[in-house]
């Protein structure tokens, strides 16, 4: 069979599932852990940015220096209470989200993640949704403040990873923030908003994405975006 022509780049939160304020959650309680006060995420923009940029603007914030020890440890209890949070409160899978079984099975796409969570903390989410799996890889937020490293860094590592180099139009970087349009459009690649996280259509519409819908529950929809007729049947 043909090797995959095309690369699928996903956001996790307000994109693949919903988490009821888990994240936020466990944020708090992880810089109150750490730092011994403070850790409200309230008057912080949160959504599209990087995990460890979010430790870092915390501590700013409550007037704490930033050291990299810190915000390790900071990501590692927030991890640490994410999972215990999920495990009372499970995610949810958004509309249309059975797509990602159906696209991990295509012969013709690889599928990974590019998203501001750290390795673990991506886990954890995903793997309470059941949908780890579908992903052969991840450019995740480890150590990373600015997320617009991270369409490259998923480049080289389709490449370093599985041989794989695509053109920029057969790349799609799906997510729910202007961030993530932003993130796609460095790396020329096709982006497909979606307002199922904190950002309307129009606000989506405003940051230039090729594409945009109200969720991904019309399969037909979103496939055709992708280039992709029709689902893939095995055997067919
Ligand atoms: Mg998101």
């Amino acid at each position: 069979m043909n090797q995959p022509d095309k690369l699928l780049l996903w956001d996790i939160d307000g994109t693949i599932i919903r988490t009821k304020g888990a994240g936020e959650s466990a944020m708090n309680r992880a810089f109150s852990e750490v730092f011994g006060q403070g850790g409200d995420l309230y008057d912080i923009d949160y959504s599209g940015r990087t995990d460890p940029l979010l430790g870092k603007m915390l501590c700013e914030h409550y007037g704490f220096p930033y050291e990299p020890e810190s915000n390790q440890a900071f990501v590692d209890a927030y991890v640490r209470h994410l999972s215990a949070i999920l495990a009372d409160t499970p995610a949810t899978l958004l509309p249309g989200m059975n797509v990602l079984q159906d696209l991990a099975s295509r012969p013709d796409c690889l599928q990974g993640l590019l998203t501001g969570n750290v390795r673990s903390g991506g886990k954890v989410k995903l793997e309470s949704v059941g949908v780890w799996e579908c992903f052969a890889y991840g450019a995740f937020a480890d150590g990373c403040f600015d997320r617009n490293e991270l369409a490259p860094r998923a480049l080289e590592m389709a490449f370093e990873g599985f041989g794989l180099e695509f053109a920029p139009e057969k790349v799609f970087v799906i997510g729910d923030t202007p961030r993530d349009v932003e993130c796609g459009q460095q790396v020329r690649a096709c982006t497909i908003a979606v307002a199922t996280g904190k950002y309307s259509v129009t606000e989506l519409e405003a940051a230039g994405p090729d594409f945009v819908f109200e969720d991904l529950s019309d399969t037909g929809a979103f496939l055709s975006a992708l280039g992709i007729g029709k689902p893939f049947s095995p055997g067919a």
